[in-house]
């Protein structure tokens, strides 16, 4: 998470109000080289929206010889066509939320249709595309046709998820959908996940979030508990997140080793982090228990 800085005010954003602070180029580079011995595979480049960075044309050209697997997640507003033409990343992933209206409501007017420029201008310059998309009551009966329009326009992955009631979130509850409602829904999302599970292991297995102050967490839900500063070296702080077992969580089922036990954070949220994590419950067709 380069930056916190956002051109968006997002109602279900999950870091809530930025502090405008960035994480500085030479000390993303560190992080950068770090990861790169530690014989990283892929990095993704986020925020808030990590165009905005103060230093992001630095940032862009040092990853123009970075060899490993670059992903942009951007809102897409600032991706014209002259901007896409001197990125140096190998995918870029945009968020849509909904068709026209159910987006355009979460993140302001006029949004679908820039965001959706964005993904076809990103696709027509080669990169890869991929498409995130929160379930919210406003997008529930625009899913047929979004799986329709993203296939057709061949957007390589689809990440569909529920928000947690985290940052400004917090304040707009009424957009949590409850996980018998939800759940179903996660069954759209295609292609490959983000959140690196392994064979038997809970989520976030491979992964490490560095946040735009330098702190080192499982990832941005977990802000609060930072495992060190990339002062202390990258290497340093992800040995200290003691892999999670799914011997070791409360789920039972027949489905754990494909479930791998949901998101622990929101098995967190319903007042267990051994527990199990009602959405992906729903999304099997169990009981989800709340
Ligand atoms: S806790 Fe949830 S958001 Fe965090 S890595 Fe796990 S699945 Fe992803
Ligand atoms: S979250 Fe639910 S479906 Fe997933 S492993 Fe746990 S009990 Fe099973």
């Amino acid at each position: 998470m380069i930056t916190d800085r956002c051109n968006l005010k997002c109602r279900h954003c999950y870091i809530g109000e930025p502090r405008g602070e960035d994480l500085p180029l030479d000390r993303m580079i560190r992080v950068l080289e770090e990861f790169e011995a530690l014989q990283g595979l892929r990095i993704l480049i986020s925020g808030g929206e990590p165009l905005m960075h103060g230093e992001f044309e630095a940032v862009n050209d040092y990853l123009s010889d970075y060899p490993l697997r670059r992903v942009l997640f951007s809102n897409g507003l600032l991706l014209k066509e002259g901007t896409l033409r001197g990125l140096n990343v190998d995918e870029i992933q945009i968020s849509i939320d909904g068709l026209r209206d159910a987006h355009d409501a979460l993140r302001g007017r006029g949004g679908f249709d820039r965001a959706m420029a964005a993904v076809r201008a990103a696709l027509e310059c080669g990169f890869d595309v991929s498409v995130s998309t929160m379930i919210h009551p406003g997008n529930l009966d625009d899913f047929d046709r979004m799986e329709e329009l993203f296939r057709e326009l061949g957007v390589k992955s689809w990440a569909v998820d529920v928000p947690c009631p985290s940052g400004r979130m917090r304040l707009n509850t009424e957009l949590c959908l409850r996980p018998e409602v939800a759940g179903g829904y996660l069954a759209y999302g295609y292609g490959e996940g983000l959140h690196g599970g392994g064979e038997g292991f809970a989520c976030g297995l491979h992964l490490v979030s560095v946040l735009p102050g330098g702190d080192v967490a499982k990832c941005a839900f977990y802000a609060d508990r930072a495992l060190g500063h990339v002062s202390e070296g990258l290497e340093t702080c992800w040995r200290r997140l003691r892999p999670l077992r799914l011997a070791d969580i409360e789920c039972s089922c027949d489905v754990l080793d494909a479930c791998r036990g949901g998101c622990r954070y929101r098995a967190e949220l319903f007042g267990n982090p051994l527990g199990r994590d009602p959405y992906r419950c729903a999304f099997f067709g169990l009981d989800a228990g709340v």
